[in-house]
């Protein structure tokens, strides 16, 4: 849609460029940017100008842009959560191609299946303004359905994936409708069980050895922040959440 109340577009192209004027807001893919009114938001800095590689590779980290596309991140090889996670959006592959991973992160939506998979594999997200940089655990990034803890100013600069972290995983999610919207999805590796989608946060079960079906049921059930809206009830997402965390169990341990 049009954005009446935008005045200025620049393209950031250097570190120096992301010093944000009152009223600028930055832009990855603008799948959402651009798909309702913004009233608050009279600049636009563009951040797919800027000269970060989607996705390299070091010795213990797999590390993705934050401009990194959903698409790009879908085809890589090296988790098959990549491609879950990216086919977890009620976005079609239209979406994916542009939306970016750090968008969908900073978007901060129940629904955020970028978010679920940083929380996942315990990446730690890097977040820049045009002079500092910060590092916090995806786990610790978003605080509720829409709210995080960039500071005014700040961007998601990369998403940092421990290489320790792309071994065995299990997955599992589901909407009221083949195509709809996470109701809830869960993700387990060796010791953790992340639920999101169906919670307002993402949350970490984390456990020594592989829990008992018993102390994981009741983990679950001590989350308090079930979801409510048209696309699932707390009591389902809940009871949900519940059944997909002992078949993993059941699955992986
Ligand atoms: C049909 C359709 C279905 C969708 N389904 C889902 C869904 O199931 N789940 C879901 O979560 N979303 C969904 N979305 C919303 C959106 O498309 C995705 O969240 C997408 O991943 C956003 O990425 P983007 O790069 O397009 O973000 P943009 O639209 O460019 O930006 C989103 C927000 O994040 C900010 N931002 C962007 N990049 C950064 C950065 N690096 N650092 C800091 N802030 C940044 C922007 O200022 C803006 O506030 C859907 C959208 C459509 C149109």
């Amino acid at each position: 849609m049009d954005l009446i109340a935008v005045q200025s577009v620049r393209v950031a192209r250097s570190r120096s460029d992301l010093a944000l004027a009152p009223g600028e807001a930055v832009i990855g893919g603008g799948t959402w940017l651009y798909s309702e009114e913004q009233a608050h938001v009279t600049g636009i800095v563009d951040l797919l100008g800027m000269p970060w590689q989607p996705v390299t590779r070091s010795a213990d980290a797999l590390t993705l842009a934050a401009t990194c596309t959903i698409q790009t991140l879908r085809d890589l090889p090296d988790s098959p959560l990549f491609l879950q996670c990216a086919d977890s959006l009620l976005a079609s592959w239209k979406i994916q191609r542009v939306a970016t991973v750090g968008g969908n992160i900073a978007l901060s939506l129940p629904a955020g299946s970028m978010t679920s998979l940083a929380v996942a594999l315990d990446a730690t997200l890097v977040l820049w303004t045009a002079t500092a940089e910060r590092r916090v655990p995806a786990a610790d990034f978003v605080t509720g359905v829409q709210s995080n803890v960039l500071e005014p100013g700040e961007v998601i600069r990369a998403i940092e994936i421990p290489l320790e972290s792309l071994g065995s995983s299990g997955f599992r999610r589901i909407a009221l409708s083949p195509l709809g919207r996470t109701g809830t999805l869960v993700i387990a590796r060796p010791g953790l069980f992340t639920i999101s989608g169906g919670t307002h946060r993402p949350h970490q079960l984390r456990f020594e050895h592989w829990p008992s079906a018993h102390a994981l049921a009741a983990a679950v059930d001590a989350i308090d922040d079930w979801y409510d809206d048209a696309h699932g009830s707390p009591d389902w997402r809940q009871a949900m959440s519940r059944r997909f965390a002992l078949e993993l169990l059941e699955e992986l341990a």
